[in-house]
């Protein structure tokens, strides 16, 4: 199998990498490109030429402007890069009969409300990036491809920033903390992604795959928390590893998401229904705990 990835050091690019490479031949791009091939989602000419020119028969497109606040007043690239070059990318996989891989967002609803999201509710976003990155979704599923969109929320990885490692520099450096408390989601590792990934991969692009898997799937972690939770499972963990805290867990402030004020509105319920993904491919997704401890584990070492 050949696998073209876009966005290779981003957070689950970065995991793609290890996942994908056991799968058969792996040509991995940042924006930057490789060996003449455009990997720049703004170029949409070079993107073209890049499918072309390598022939995948999967393309896994890790790759997105993902700086939520940033997008409310960089319009024209997010929309650019979410939604022009995914369904781009999907035509291109549909002229040469490839699978498209493409990861979206929770942000695509509204987050009203306290159930679970399925993949069929409505779409409503807040914000500039969810409607870009909705966009995109409707470009791929609209475009007649052969293409798994996944859905995915509050992604960490041990590699680069991230919420987990700025709390623990936080309550090092400062004598409080706040934290929103009335978000609510699931924490979900770049690893656990990527390695879903590759498993879905095999099904729908082996020997035996199946076009009529194609669609949207929610590929979360199991059990919801709010960033006030996930805050006091990292400070907890730090503090049972003998990291010297200023601010403990029991003495993070819980907030509103209203005493927090950013550019870009979040949706304070992010909670997927993960059904569809676990009854399709077979799979049983663990509590957000348990990546996030492994995570914690690793950087503090
Ligand atoms: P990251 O921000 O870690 O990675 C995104 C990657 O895209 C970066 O490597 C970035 O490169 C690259 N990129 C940005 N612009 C371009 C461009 N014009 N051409 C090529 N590459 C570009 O994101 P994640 O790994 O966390 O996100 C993966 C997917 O998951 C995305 O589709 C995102 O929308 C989705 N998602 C992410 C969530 C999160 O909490 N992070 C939550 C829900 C969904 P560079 O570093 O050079 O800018």
């Amino acid at each position: 199998m050949k696998i073209l990835l876009l966005g290779k050091n981003g957070q689950v690019g970065w995991e793609l990498q290890r996942a994908l490479t056991p799968l058969g031949e792996l040509v991995a791009l940042d924006r930057q490109g490789a060996n003449g091939l455009c990997g720049d989602l703004s170029n949409l000419d070079g993107l073209i030429a890049t499918v072309r020119q390598v022939k995948p028969d999967v393309i896994v497109n890790a790759a997105a402007y993902t700086a939520v606040d940033k997008a409310e007043s960089d319009q024209p690239l997010a929309a650019l890069i979410n939604a022009q070059a995914p369904a781009l990318l999907a035509q291109e996989a549909k002229a040469i009969g490839a699978w498209l891989i493409h990861y979206s967002t929770d942000y695509v609803f509204d987050g009203s409300g306290d159930h679970r999201w399925l993949e069929t509710a409505p779409t409503a976003p807040l914000s500039v990036y969810g409607r870009t990155k909705m966009e995109g979704e409707q470009g791929i599923l609209s475009s007649g491809a052969m293409a798994i969109v996944l859905r995915t929320s509050w992604v960490y990885a041990a590699r680069g920033h991230n919420f987990a490692k700025t709390m623990l520099r936080l309550a090092q450096d400062r004598e409080t903390l706040s934290v929103v408390a009335d978000q609510f989601g699931a924490p979900t590792g770049a690893e656990l992604i990527a390695d879903v990934t590759a498993h879905i991969l095999r099904r729908v692009a082996g020997e035996r795959g199946d076009s009529r898997l194609s669609g949207v799937y929610h590929l979360a972690a199991s059990g919801e928390t709010t960033w006030h939770g996930f805050a006091q499972l990292v400070l907890t963990h730090a503090q049972r590893s003998g990291v010297a805290l200023k601010v403990t867990a029991d003495r993070i402030a819980p907030i509103s998401t209203d005493a927090y004020p950013v550019p870009a509105p979040r949706p304070r319920n992010s909670r997927l229904a993960l059904e569809k993904l676990e009854n399709t491919f077979n799979l049983k997704m663990p509590l957000w705990e348990q990546g996030v401890q492994r995570m914690l584990d690793e950087i503090q070492q």
